[in-house]
C-alpha cells in the first residue's frame, strides 16, 4: 500500500491571498505560464538536490486548494514521485507584479517539505516543521531576488 502524506503551505504573511471570486479573470496572457512553473521547479529540484524524484506542477484554482493555502503537496516515498499545486495568479489578491514571485516562493517551499517526508508524520511537530519550511524557502527565494550586498 501506497501512503500518501501530505501537507499544506499555510497562509503565513502575505495578506489575504485567498479570494473567492470568479470573476477576475484577465485577458491577454497569463501572468505566469505553466512553462514558468516547470522552469521554477526544474531550477530549485536541482538546487535542492531532489533529482531522484519525478515531480510534477500544476496551476490549480482556489476550490482545488484548502482553504487560506496557496500550494500544496502529495508524494509517495516508495515510488519518488510528488505533485506540486500553486494558486492560479487569477485567485491572488496580491499585486500582479509580486505574484510570479509568491509562486515561485510555493514551489520553493513545498520542495523543502519534500525533504523532510524522510521524517516520520508526527501531528505534534507539524506546526514547528512548518515554520522551519517556511523560514528556510522564505531565505532561499529572498537570496534569489535579493542577493547579499557585498558593499
Ligand atoms: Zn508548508
Amino acid at each position: 500500500m501506497v501512503l500518501f502524506l501530505t501537507l499544506l503551505l499555510v497562509f503565513v504573511s502575505l495578506g489575504n491571498a485567498a479570494s473567492t471570486s470568479r470573476n477576475r479573470l484577465t485577458s491577454g496572457p497569463p501572468i505566469v505560464s505553466e512553462q514558468q512553473t516547470q522552469d521554477w521547479l526544474h531550477l530549485w529540484q536541482k538546487r535542492l538536490h531532489l533529482e531522484d524524484w519525478k515531480i510534477d506542477v500544476k496551476i490549480v484554482r482556489i476550490w482545488d486548494l484548502e482553504q487560506g493555502t496557496l500550494g500544496h503537496i502529495d508524494w509517495s516515498v516508495p515510488h519518488r514521485t510528488a505533485t506540486i499545486k500553486v494558486l492560479n495568479p487569477s485567485d491572488y489578491e496580491l499585486p500582479k507584479d509580486k505574484i510570479p514571485a509568491d509562486m515561485e516562493l510555493s514551489i520553493v517551499h513545498e520542495l523543502v517539505h519534500l525533504h523532510l517526508s524522510v521524517l516520520p508524520l508526527n501531528k505534534a511537530t507539524r506546526g514547528a516543521e512548518e515554520q522551519v519550511v517556511t523560514m528556510l524557502a522564505d531565505a532561499l527565494v529572498d537570496l534569489e531576488h535579493h542577493p547579499v550586498s557585498t558593499e
